[in-house]
C-alpha cells in the first residue's frame, strides 16, 4: 500500500446489502419476510437513535422490524417474559436487545434468555463461545463488521500483530478471538494495561474499542499501521484521534461512515441468515 487508504464503511455496507437483496427476494417467494425484533427499554436518546437507525435499515431492505418499547421501570422478569414470547414467535427471526439497559435489570440474564437461533447480535454466552471456537452463525455485529472491512480491502491478517484496546464481551474480546482465529498475533489492552502507547506502537493492526473520544494518539502508532476505530462517541467522534492517526496509518476507518454502517449491515445479514435457516426446516 503506497497511498493512505480510507476504509469506507458505507461502501462495505452497500456490498453486504447488495448480496442480501437476492436472498430476501428468494425468501419472499417462499412467503417468508425476515423479521428483526428490537427491544428498547426507557428513553435514552442515543439508544432510541440506534434502534431507529436499525429499524430504518431493515425497512429499506425489505426486512420487517418489530419494535418493542418497554417502560424504564421494567424488571428483569418482565423483560425475560417478552424475550421468551419472541423466542416462540415463528414470525420473528432475530432479537436485538438494545443496551445498556436500566440499572435494575440483570443485563446478562436478559441476554442469556435470547434463543441462540435468534441471537443475531451475538450477545449470548453460547454465541460468544461458538465465536471463540470459530464457528458462530451470528458473531457479535461490530467485531464481524471489523473483520468484513479488513476482508473487503484484502488487508492481510495472518502473522500480523493486532493490538485491541478494549475487552468488552460484545466488542474487544470477540474481535480479539476472531483475529486470533485468522492467525493474527493478538494483544488485548484494557484500563489496567501499563505502557499502552508502547503496546499500540507494536501493532500492525489496531482496533480501538475504548469508548473515549480521540483516545488513541497519532504519535503512538507505528508508521503504516492499519487502524479500525469502533468508537462512537457524542458528536460523531471515534476513539481515535483521526487526523493525527491518518498521518501515520496506511489505512484507517473514519467516524462516522466507518465501522458503524457495517455493523448495521451485519445485523441485517444475520437476520436474513436466521430466516433462511428457518426456511430450511
Ligand atoms: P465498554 O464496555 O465500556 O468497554 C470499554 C473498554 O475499554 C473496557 O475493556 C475498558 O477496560 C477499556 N478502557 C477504558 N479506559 C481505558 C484506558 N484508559 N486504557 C485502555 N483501555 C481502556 O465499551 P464497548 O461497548 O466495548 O464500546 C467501545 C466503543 O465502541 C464505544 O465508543 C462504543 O460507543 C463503540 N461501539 C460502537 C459500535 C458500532 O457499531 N460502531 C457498537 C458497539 C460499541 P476495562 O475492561 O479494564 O474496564
Amino acid at each position: 500500500m503506497t497511498d493512505k487508504l480510507i476504509l469506507d464503511g458505507a461502501r462495505v455496507a452497500e456490498s453486504i446489502k447488495d448480496e442480501l437483496k437476492a436472498k430476501i427476494e428468494a425468501l419472499s417467494a417462499q412467503g417468508i419476510i425476515p423479521c428483526l425484533a428490537t427491544i428498547l427499554i426507557g428513553e435514552d436518546p442515543a439508544s432510541e437513535t440506534y434502534v431507529r437507525m436499525k429499524g430504518n435499515a431493515c425497512k429499506r431492505l425489505g426486512i420487517t422490524s418489530r419494535r418493542i418499547h418497554l417502560d424504564k421501570a421494567t424488571s428483569t422478569e418482565e423483560l425475560i417474559a417478552v424475550i421468551s414470547q419472541l423466542n416462540e414467535d415463528p414470525l420473528v427471526h432475530g432479537i436485538l436487545l438494545q443496551h445498556p439497559v436500566p440499572h435494575q435489570i440483570d443485563e446478562r440474564a436478559a441476554f442469556e434468555a435470547i434463543s441462540i437461533h435468534k441471537d443475531v447480535d451475538g450477545v449470548t454466552a453460547l454465541g460468544f463461545a461458538q465465536n471463540a471456537f470459530g464457528y458462530a452463525d451470528y458473531p457479535s455485529c461490530t467485531p464481524a463488521a471489523i473483520m468484513a472491512i479488513l476482508d473487503y480491502y484484502r488487508i492481510p491478517i495472518e502473522g500480523k500483530h493486532a493490538v485491541i484496546i478494549g475487552r468488552s464481551p460484545i466488542l474487544g474480546k470477540p474481535v480479539s478471538l476472531m483475529l486470533l482465529n485468522r492467525n493474527a498475533t493478538v494483544t488485548i489492552c484494557h484500563s489496567k494495561t501499563l505502557n499502552l502507547a508502547d503496546m499500540v506502537g507494536l501493532a500492525d493492526i489496531i482496533v480501538a474499542a475504548v469508548g473515549k473520544p480521540k483516545f488513541i494518539q497519532g504519535n503512538w502508532l507505528r508508521s503504516g499501521a492499519v487502524v479500525l476505530d469502533a468508537g462512537y462517541n457524542a458528536g460523531n467522534v471515534g476513539d481515535v484521534d483521526y487526523e493525527a492517526c491518518l498521518l501515520k496509518a496506511s489505512a484507517i476507518t473514519p467516524v462516522p461512515a466507518g465501522v458503524g454502517p457495517v455493523t448495521i449491515a451485519m445485523l441485517l445479514k444475520h437476520t436474513v441468515a436466521a430466516a433462511e435457516k428457518l426456511a430450511l426446516h
